[in-house]
């Protein structure tokens, strides 16, 4: 890394938003892809179809993508503007312009890393505090609770309508990130009833992302947090709880059901610090954190080789579940 790009890493370049670059790129493309991380959640696609779907409307081409896993994952299929997703295999090697939405590092776009060569410029959308900068322009707001709230200031100066269709893409990232609105500021519900006006109906979409699971989410539930385990010497004796889901508690349960974990794992009072060791079917393992108040796991994860936000953090490692738990109760210290 050279010594320019170090400077462009400081805590007040990290504070620095590029808004009116941001919509003057996006306004002059001829054509536009938007990748959006692997595993997505909610806030990256939410990020990628509200873009899209305004391109659209403004004649631009455009194409949406995700570098893994194949299918978007089902509780996102009611969100406008899937018409514009491709398969990663599909994704033009030259584009004109690259967005990335949700993506803390070059890391998160998976195989489809190496379109940020081919373009001819790159846009980089987010609020993780841990955003490296990899885009020609980096549009990063580390305050803003989701990725679509940026996504909406950027419309806001481009003079964008936001109607019910991005509304909802808009919602489901706001929503979603801020933990159906328990980690809130002023302005999120501001934001949130904004969106509502537009007649998108609220409930239905947390719902559908949020608290749908099938039947078989409950044992999954009961095996592994009946192996949950509670440090509590761990982070300087402010506690770990951790629980750890192998390919063999999974059966053939979605994304959804195994994301749904961390949540109530890190509700443990005894704990500052709650994990989620997640076995992938290569064997792999995505290892999720949060921290309540006094630890910033993102610099933790980071670490570690992955990255996040200050309660809210990951990272993948190959390893034991025993020797990924030593490394991380080492790592907090
Ligand atoms: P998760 O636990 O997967 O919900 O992720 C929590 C936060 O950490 C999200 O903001 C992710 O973007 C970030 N994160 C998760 N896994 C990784 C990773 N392998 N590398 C970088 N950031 C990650
Ligand atoms: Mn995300
Ligand atoms: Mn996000």
């Amino acid at each position: 890394m050279t010594h320019t790009q170090e400077t462009s890493l400081s805590e007040l370049d990290r504070q620095e938003v590029h808004l009116p670059q941001a919509v003057a790129v996006l306004e002059n493309a001829t054509s536009v892809t938007i990748l959006c991380h692997i595993q997505p959640d909610a806030d990256t696609i939410g990020s990628g179809l509200a873009l899209a779907l305004v391109l659209e409307r403004k004649g631009i081409p455009v194409q949406v993508a995700f570098g893994a896993p194949d299918e978007l994952p089902e509780s996102m299929r009611e969100l406008p503007g899937t018409h514009l997703l491709v398969p990663a295999s599909q994704v033009r090697r030259n584009v004109d312009l690259l967005v990335t939405v949700d993506c803390g590092s070059a890391g998160r776009l998976g195989r489809l890393a190496d379109r940020l060569e081919t373009a001819g410029e790159t846009l980089v959308i987010d609020h993780h505090r841990s955003n490296t900068r990899f885009g020609h322009i980096n549009l990063i707001e580390e305050s803003a609770e989701s990725t679509t709230a940026v996504v909406v200031r950027m419309f806001d100066l481009w003079g964008v309508d936001i109607d019910a269709d991005v509304a909802h893409c808009l919602y489901a990232g706001l929503v979603t990130d801020t933990g159906a609105f328990r980690w809130v500021q002023p302005g999120t519900h501001a934001l949130a009833e904004r969106l509502l006006a537009t007649g998108i109906d609220g409930a239905r979409i947390a719902r559908r992302l949020l608290d749908t699971h099938p039947f078989g989410w409950l044992p999954m539930l009961s095996e592994v947090l009946a192996s949950a385990k509670l440090l509590p010497d761990a982070a300087g004796g402010r506690g770990l709880v951790y629980a750890v889901i192998r390919q063999a508690n999974v059966g053939g349960l979605r994304s959804e059901e195994i994301e749904s974990v961390i949540d109530i794992v890190r509700t443990t009072s005894e704990a500052e610090v709650a994990a989620v060791l997640k076995e992938a079917a290569d064997g792999s393992w995505a290892v999720s954190l949060r921290s309540k108040s006094d630890v910033d796991v993102s610099l933790v994860a980071g670490n570690l080789g992955g990255g996040g936000h200050r309660f809210a953090a990951g990272y993948t490692a190959t390893a034991t579940a025993a020797e990924i738990v030593t490394s991380l109760v080492d790592s907090l210290g």
